[in-house]
């Protein structure tokens, strides 16, 4: 068993960004000697991304049509068992996403491979394959290994990885056209899809992270902070008291039960910095928190903290960058 094989996603026709991520995790691990690394796609458009897909610097895609227009999780199933019968990777990567939560673990218990979801650290070595997830609502690391298992299947938490830069790598990559029997194997039907409502910029994407905790005591503050947030480059987030208490929409929540994001800026206002809030946010680049309270536990992963009333920093931010 050899090779790291990721699987791909696209949704309304186009890869999804964790796709990306999971290559770039996959080319980490290849680097590090798991072997060579190739990407699949199981979709009805899969030989349109090819290109795409060899250019995120993989060394083979594997397109394999699927006979439906949208993902199903039996078909991808049936998919994953074929190539890991075909291919013996020595490591399996697919996103912690709605998709892959639907087959990942089937397979996994059907072939009686190695399995683990939600993992955040990757590395291969001499005992072969580590991961890293959380537990206990990230109270607890644990770190993996996974003895006696000749295939390992991960679902990585996406936004813990960096993305493989596309455009950049060679076209040398080899693809193959994969068709399977895959008729009759869906035994579920998608009746609609229906998109979340919209709630302007996608927080995950974001650059520079402007994001209110409870800290900020009232809804009128939240609208107030959210122009500031505008008039700065940034993109509001809020910690998930927010959202419960409908001060701001879901889409816009950080953490365990939120989106994960990794921007290049987070400014955490009135964020204690519970373990839930802290799951989605700490792989951004720079955190700069700003609590009252000097003992709050955000300051542990901030690289700059100010303990000083949040509508005080407000204030000069307005002064020295609106
Ligand atoms: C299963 C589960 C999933 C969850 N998922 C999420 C999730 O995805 N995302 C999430 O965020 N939470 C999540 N939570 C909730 C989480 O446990 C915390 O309750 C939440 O993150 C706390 O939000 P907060 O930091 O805004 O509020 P608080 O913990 O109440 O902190 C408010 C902070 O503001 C500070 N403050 C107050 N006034 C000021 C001021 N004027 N200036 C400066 N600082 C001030 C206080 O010192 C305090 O530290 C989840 C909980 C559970 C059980």
């Amino acid at each position: 068993m050899s090779g790291v094989l990721v699987i791909a996603e696209v949704r309304g026709g186009a890869l999804r960004p964790v796709s990306l991520e999971l290559i770039g995790a996959g080319r980490m691990l290849s680097e590090q000697g798991a072997g060579e690394l190739s990407v699949a796609l199981i979709a009805s458009d899969a030989e349109a991304h090819v290109k795409e897909l060899k250019l995120a610097g993989v060394d083979e895609v594997l397109a394999v049509p699927s006979p439906l227009a949208h993902f199903e999780a039996h078909v991808a199933q049936a998919v994953l068992e074929a190539l890991i019968e075909r291919t013996s990777p020595a490591v399996v990567l697919a996103g912690h996403t709605v998709d892959s939560l639907g087959f990942l673990a089937a397979v996994a218990a059907r072939g009686g491979h190695g399995f683990a979801s939600d993992v955040t650290e990757l590395s291969w070595g001499e005992r072969g394959l580590g991961a890293v997830r959380s537990a206990y609502g990230e109270r607890l690391v644990r770190e993996l290994d996974f003895p006696g298992r000749d295939t390992v299947l991960l679902q990585l938490r996406p936004g813990a990885f960096a993305a493989a830069v596309a455009g950049l790598g060679a076209e040398k990559a080899s693809s193959e056209r994969l068709d399977l029997d895959l008729e009759g194997c869906a035994r579920s039907e998608r009746i609609e899809l229906r998109d979340p409502p919209a709630s302007g910029e996608d927080i995950a994407k974001a650059d520079f992270v402007l994001a209110l905790g409870r800290g900020v005591g009232a809804r009128e503050r939240v609208a107030e902070l959210e122009r500031l947030a505008a008039r700065i480059g940034a993109t509001l987030a809020v910690s998930g008291p927010l959202v419960e208490a409908g001060w701001a929409p879901r889409a816009r929540k950080v953490g365990q039960s939120g989106k994960t994001v990794a921007p290049r800026v987070y400014l955490a206002l009135g964020i204690s910095g519970a373990a839930q809030h802290l799951a989605g946010m700490s792989s951004s680049r720079t955190i700069i928190a700003v609590n009252s309270d000097p003992d709050a536990r955000i300051f542990d992963v901030a690289h700059y903290g100010a303990v000083a009333d949040l509508f005080e920093v407000a204030a000069a931010l307005e002064r020295e960058l609106a």
